[in-house]
């Protein structure tokens, strides 16, 4: 993200908070509900270049966060529970679901023994390769040429195409091209052998991503054996689900149901979409996790939840905890739904 987005999505909410226009706009646009999307929950690094810290916010800001969820009247309850209440129409209080996407070692360390001790309900949603050590996170190892090198190659459109990344600006620069760039790619296949080879030519270990970041299937276990936890699925290889073809796209989201099932003894009634956007999963993904079984499924299209997406619960928006705006004030503001509203030009559907 830019530093001017940036700039104007702080200015967007801070000005929705201080105006008080979002206390104002709740009672239209705060709808029944809230599902929050986590990633990771980690003490900050000193490092300048961060391209992916909007995935991540500290224990510190999640324990205040929960607090903060109770004060503003939410219930905070789990998926299925969630799930009763869109079924029944039982809306007499707001609510708030926390999710954990992907199953990184940190949701184990650091959210849930704040979570544990508020008593407050939360869903991970696995992907299995990640457990089975045989993920690609293309977009770390992106991150990690871009850091480690000053300038870097790379054929594109049959080009050799040479990128100064000397600068932390340079490489902020580049990250945010290439990493579009490769959303962008026709097919998964493309974007992540074009990373491959970038990771192999200089040197990233990819699978060294997996064994540090992500939980295997013991640490899982321990998760699962509580209550608390909702065990999701988040498809086998996390791609973008809606550039598969279209058995593939459903195989991603069974089989990792399927594996986690085995591993876990417990089956995921709940999935969410790799990437989650418009260009990740539409409505042929919609149908079929339907088709699946799945009680619900989450995107991460921006908006608070509204009696109507009881008719699309495999098409549920959520709202993500960004760790570029870790302030309270915010939190409100996207809890009252104000700021996705403007964003979603007032419209409720997921199309
Ligand atoms: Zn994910």
């Amino acid at each position: 993200m830019t530093g001017l987005r940036k700039t104007i999505i702080r200015g967007g909410l801070e000005s929705l908070y201080f105006s008080g226009a979002h206390a104002a706009l709740k009672p239209l646009v705060g709808g029944v509900g809230v599902i929050l999307t986590l990633h990771h929950v980690r003490p900050p690094r000193p490092e300048r270049f961060q391209p992916n810290r909007l995935l991540e916010i500290t224990p510190h800001f999640l324990s205040r966060v929960v607090p903060l969820l109770r004060r503003c009247g939410l219930d905070l309850i789990s998926l299925d529970e969630m799930h009763r209440r869109l079924t029944e129409g039982d809306f007499a209080r707001r609510f708030v679901c926390l999710t954990f996407d992907d199953g990184y070692r940190d949701t184990l360390a650091y959210a849930y023994p704040i979570l544990k001790a508020a008593g407050a309900p939360f869903a991970v949603y696995v992907t299995s390769s990640f457990a089975d050590r045989l993920g690609e996170f293309w977009w770390l190892a992106l991150e990690a040429v871009i850091a480690r090198n000053d300038r870097i190659g790379l054929v594109i459109e049959g080009k050799n195409r040479t990128f100064a990344c000397a600068s932390v600006a340079e490489k902020r620069a580049l990250y945010d091209e290439l990493y579009w760039w490769l959303r962008r790619r026709p097919t998964e296949a493309e974007t992540r052998d074009i990373v491959r080879d970038l990771a192999a030519c200089y040197q990233v270990d990819y699978a060294a991503f997996c064994k540090e970041l992500c939980m295997g299937w013991q640490e899982l276990a321990q998760l699962a054996a509580d209550p608390l936890v909702t065990i999701g699925a988040h498809t086998v290889n996390h791609p973008m689900l809606a550039k598969l073809p279209a058995e593939t796209a459903r195989a991603e989201m069974d089989l990792s149901r399927s594996v986690i099932e085995a591993a876990l003894m417990v089956r995921p009634q709940h999935l969410a979409y790799p990437f989650g956007d418009q260009t990740a999963a539409g409505p042929r993904e919609f149908a079929a996790a339907a088709e699946l079984g799945f009680k619900t499924a989450v995107t991460t299209r921006p908006s608070v939840l509204f009696a109507s997406h009881r008719r699309q619960l495999t098409a549920l928006p959520r709202i993500s905890l960004n760790g570029e705006y870790q302030q309270l004030r915010y939190v409100r503001v996207l809890l009252s739904g104000s700021a996705t509203a403007m964003l979603n030009g007032f419209r409720r559907d997921a199309a």
